[in-house]
C-alpha cells in the first residue's frame, strides 16, 4: 500500500526539558518508523511553549535534528497554569497550528471562553484535554468493575463528558473552534455528534490505544497500560469506532507520550500516565481493518487527508498524493505480521502495553519530501 505520509496531530516530543524521555531527534525517528511524516508536538515541555522564543526553538531544532516535519502547538495559558492567557497572537504569528494546555484542562470556564474567542481570530483550534480534574483527583484507571477489583481509584467517564459538554457550549457561545483531544467515552462521542448536528465548530480525535485496548489491560498492574484518559470498556470502543465511521470523530492521533523505563518501573499509583505510540499506531489500527471494523480507506483518511484538513494551509499541502504536493509518502504492507519489540523502537519511550504482541500490518518505508527517512530492514523475508 502506498499512501500519503501519515500525520499525527497529537504527540509529546518532550524537548525542551525532558530529553531523558524523548528528543526531537528520537521522536521524529520514531515517527518515521511509524510511517508519519508530520507530527504536531504538544507544548507541555519545560519551559512550556507559551511564547515565541520557545516555538522558534522547536522549529529550528526540528529543522536541524529532526527527520520529518514538526508543527508546534502553543499553550492556551501562561505556564499552562490555566490562570492567564498566553500571548496567543504572538504564538499564532510564530506558526503554531493550535492552542492547548494538554495534560491540563483549562478548568476556569472564563479562560476557555477567552481562548476560544481569540483563537477564532487566527482560524486555529483550541485542542481540549477534557478532564474535570477535581473529579479525577487520585484517579489511576477507568472507574468500573476492574478498578473496584484492583482497588485502584477510578476515573469516571463523567469526568470527560462534563468538560466536553462545557466546552461545546463555550464553542457555541463564542463561535470558536474546539478540537476534542483523545476522545474516550461513549458519552463524549454522543455530545460531539449532537454538537456537529447543531453546527458548532468542533473536530475530534481518538488514539489507537483507546480504539484497541480496554481497561482489562490494567489487570496485573501493568504501569505501561496507565494512560490518561484511561483505557475504557468494549462499549466505549464500539461508540468510538462508530464515531469514526460516521465522521463524528474526524481523525486518529497517537498522543505519543514517552517515559523512561525508570519512570514506569514503580508501584502503579506512582507511575506517570502515557503510552509510547508512534511506532505501533499503524500496526494496531490495521487490526481494526482486519476485523472489518474500519475500512482501509477510512483508516487512511483519518491519518492523512482528515488531519490535513484540520491543519489547513499550515500543513503546506500535506495529506495527499496530488501532483505538486510535498513528496511525503508511506509504504506499508497491510498483511505483514510482526511482534512488537521495544528494543527496536527509535523512541526513547519503551512504555507500551503491546510489548510482545503480534500485529498485522507494518510500515515498509517512509519518504519525507522525496527522501527516504525510514526503510524496514528487519522483516526482509519475514514469516
Ligand atoms: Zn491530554
Amino acid at each position: 500500500m502506498v499512501c500519503p505520509g501519515l500525520i499525527d496531530l497529537h504527540s509529546h516530543l518532550r524537548q525542551p526539558g525532558y530529553e531523558e524521555k524523548e528528543t526531537i531527534s528520537s521522536g521524529t525517528r520514531a515517527a518515521a518508523r511509524g510511517g508519519f511524516t508530520t507530527v504536531c508536538c504538544m507544548p507541555n515541555t519545560n519551559p512550556p511553549l507559551d511564547n515565541q522564543t520557545a516555538v522558534e526553538y522547536i522549529k529550528s531544532t526540528a529543522a536541524t535534528e529532526g527527520v520529518i516535519r514538526v508543527l508546534p502547538i502553543g499553550c492556551i495559558s501562561k505556564g499552562r497554569k490555566g490562570k492567564e492567557l498566553a500571548e496567543m497572537g504572538e504564538l499564532a504569528a510564530a506558526g503554531v497550528i493550535a492552542f492547548s494546555d494538554d495534560g491540563e484542562p483549562a478548568l476556569n470556564s472564563y479562560i476557555m471562553r477567552q481562548a476560544l474567542d481569540y483563537s477564532r481570530a487566527f482560524g486555529l483550534p483550541v485542542t481540549d484535554h477534557c478532564e474535570d480534574t477535581i473529579l479525577t483527583e487520585g484517579g489511576q484507571m477507568n472507574e468500573g468493575v476492574v478498578s473496584a477489583k484492583l482497588g485502584l481509584r477510578g476515573i469516571p467517564n463523567a469526568a470527560e463528558d462534563i468538560i466536553v459538554a462545557r466546552d461545546l457550549a463555550l464553542a457555541q457561545l463564542t463561535g470558536g473552534w474546539i478540537h476534542i483531544a483523545h476522545t474516550t467515552t461513549e458519552g463524549a462521542v454522543e455530545l460531539i455528534r449532537r454538537a456537529k448536528e447543531k453546527g458548532i465548530k468542533v473536530t475530534a480525535e481518538v488514539t489507537p490505544h483507546h480504539l484497541t485496548l480496554t481497561e482489562e489491560r490494567v489487570i496485573g498492574y501493568d504501569t505501561n497500560a496507565k494512560v490518561n484518559p484511561p483505557l475504557r470498556t468494549e462499549r466505549d470502543i464500539e461508540a468510538l469506532i462508530q464515531g469514526l465511521n460516521d465522521n463524528t470523530i474526524d481523525i486518529i492521533a497517537t498522543d505519543h507520550a514517552p517515559h523512561t523505563e525508570g519512570d514506569k518501573l514503580c508501584e502503579f499509583a506512582l507511575a506517570p500516565f502515557g503510552i509510547s505510540g508512534l511506532e505501533t499506531a499503524l500496526g494496531s489500527l490495521m487490526g481494526l481493518v482486519h476485523k472489518k471494523k474500519l475500512s482501509l480507506p477510512t483508516l487512511i483518511a483519518k491519518l492523512t487527508s482528515e488531519p490535513a484538513r484540520i491543519l489547513g494551509g499550515k500543513g503546506g499541502g500535506v495529506g495527499t498524493l496530488a501532483v505538486g504536493a510535498p513528496a511525503d509518502i508511506t509504504v506499508f504492507d497491510p498483511d505483514l505480521e510482526w511482534v512488537v519489540d521495544t528494543k527496536d523502537f527509535a523512541s526513547k519511550g519503551k512504555n507500551t502495553p503491546l510489548e510482545g504482541e503480534k500485529l498485522k500490518g507494518r510500515v515498509i518505508a517512509t519518504i519525507y519530501q522525496g527522501k527516504i527517512v525510514y526503510k524496514d530492514e528487519a522483516t526482509k523475508g519475514a514469516k
